[in-house]
């Protein structure tokens, strides 16, 4: 698929100049003519880059830039803005705007194609972790509405690449506003050191360093897991601008050309830190809810949805391997009593310890699974019959030979469980259902045949004696 921009000017052979320019580089291309248009296609036709002309009447690019990104809907997709003036002012006032970039007309090719392939390329990767949150914020555990421009800019730890101390001085000193913590390498070697100590939020690279070539480290930044993700911002001369491009292409961010202004560094350094932290937000917002998502927060154990999904990989596996698994399905005997004689928060207490009990008598590729309420599984992947046996009946015993010491309540209490198990061997057509089916009609044969005890299918009631005899003769 073929990304989407949307060339906005108010001028038609500037928009032709560039829509023939992209479309003879495959891209797909939408044109609007005022900023009101351009609104509405945004909105409508959701492109994945926006290139606007700054001078228009009516509502002009800066105007534009700004309602795209104080929208939370529309606020990812890259803007770069594009004007003839030249004035340092009016860049930064674009940036400030929330724009991706800048470009001066005309328009240098190079880097006019350099820039929108990594913006395009930047947004992919954003518009994953979007999809994916929005799965999240489904479940209904994630705040969707935030966006790249509530990020704080401040504060932020930067490696400053640059040889010559003039110009590292006057980076420092910009970058002094922010009150971002600054680290600086003279050489690349001290700076691959430097960054393979500590984690930075963006790497500020010198194209025109004398001993040492930018490029090549940018090169080795992008490849090293440490600091593949890491923003870098490479300075260079006009002159430069090839080498720029081949930066943008293997994976650096932004650049700036000097001479550096103050503001304009400010800007691009400011719109690099938001970018990084709304996308390490995205990240572990995803991974948080994604673990709400699939385990029991008062247990800590995995849930009903995680069984599901992994019993199937077991189950394939048991067949594909020719191996047996155990299902163990365990329910708290006369649970209700203990919330109604001693209260809710104390039966909390008492599934936490059951919980870890079990855990802690289990191998740590065993799975344990809280089903719901006081019912837990238990599965244990690749286990003879007699293992199963064995184990079933330790954590039968886990349970009912030592008192429950709950917080809340000065008295033990004791507990015991009731357990349904089934052996699983390599048959065909079995799905997760089916198999807690049958050991959940065990663990009802359990529960009518007195409590705190073990029924295994096609065995019946197993004899905790034989198994004492068993665990003694094993700890010795
Ligand atoms: P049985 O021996 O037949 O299993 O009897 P029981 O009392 O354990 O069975 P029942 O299913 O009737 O009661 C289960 C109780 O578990 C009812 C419910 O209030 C309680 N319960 C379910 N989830 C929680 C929880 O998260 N915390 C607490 N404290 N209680 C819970
Ligand atoms: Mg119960
Ligand atoms: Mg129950």
């Amino acid at each position: 698929m073929s990304a989407r921009v949307l060339v906005v000017d108010d001028i038609l052979p500037n928009v032709k100049l560039l829509e023939a320019k992209l479309t003879s580089e495959y891209y797909d291309v939408l044109t609007a003519s005022s900023g009101k248009e351009a609104l509405e296609k945004v909105a409508s036709q959701s492109p994945d880059l926006v290139l606007l002309d700054v001078m228009m009447p009516g509502m002009d690019g800066f105007e534009v830039c700004a309602r795209i990104k104080q929208n939370p809907k529309l606020a990812h997709i890259p803007v770069v803005m594009v004007t003839a003036l030249t004035d340092a002012d009016d860049k930064v006032r674009g940036l400030e705007a929330g724009a991706d970039d800048f470009l001066s007309k005309p328009i240098n090719d190079t880097a006019l194609m350099a820039r929108v392939r990594s913006l395009v390329r930047l947004k992919m990767a954003l518009d994953e972790w979007r999809i994916r949150e929005n799965t999240a914020s489904q479940l209904g555990v994630v705040d969707s509405a935030a966006h790249v421009m509530q990020e704080s800019a401040e504060k932020a730890r930067i490696l400053i690449i640059e040889d010559k101390e003039f110009e590292r001085r006057k980076i420092e000193e910009t970058l002094a506003h922010d009150h971002d913590r600054l680290v600086s390498a003279e050489t690349g070697s001290e700076a691959i050191a430097m960054a393979g100590r500590e984690d930075f939020d963006l790497l500020i690279v010198s194209l025109n360093m004398t001993r040492e070539d930018g490029l090549r480290l940018v090169s080795y930044f992008k490849s090293s897991e440490r600091t593949r993700s890491v923003p870098i911002l490479m300075i260079g001369a006009n002159p430069d601008m090839g080498r720029i491009a081949h930066g943008l292409e293997i994976g650096a961010h932004d650049y700036i050309l000097r001479p550096v202004d103050r503001n304009e560094l400010l800007a691009r350094v400011r719109t690099q830190i938001r970018r990084k932290r709304f996308q390490e937000r995205l990240r572990s917002t995803y991974e948080t809810s994604l673990s709400m998502a699939l385990t029991d927060p008062l247990t800590g154990l995995y849930n009903r949805r995680y069984l599901n999904v992994h019993m199937e990989k077991l189950l394939q596996k048991n067949q594909d391997q020719k191996k047996s698994l155990a299902v163990l399905m365990l329910d708290i005997d006369y649970f209700k009593k203990v919330n109604d004689t001693y209260g809710h928060a104390v039966g909390d207490e008492v599934l936490k310890i059951f919980a870890h009990r079990l855990q802690d008598k289990l191998r740590s590729f065993d799975l344990v699974v809280r089903l719901g309420g006081e019912e837990f599984v238990v599965i244990l992947p690749d286990v003879s019959e007699e293992r199963a046996h064995q184990v079933a009946e330790r954590l039968r015993a886990a349970i009912s030979d030592e008192p429950f010491a709950c917080p809340s309540h000065a008295k033990p209490l004791n507990v015991t469980t009731s357990i349904g198990a089934a052996l699983i061997g390599p048959e065909a057509g079995l799905d997760s259902a089916r198999v807690l089916e049958r050991a959940d009609k065990c663990l009802y044969e359990a529960k009518q045949g007195g409590r705190n005890c073990v029924m295994f299918e096609g065995i019946g009631r197993l004899d905790p004696a034989k198994f004492k005899e068993i665990e003694r003769k094993l700890v010795e």
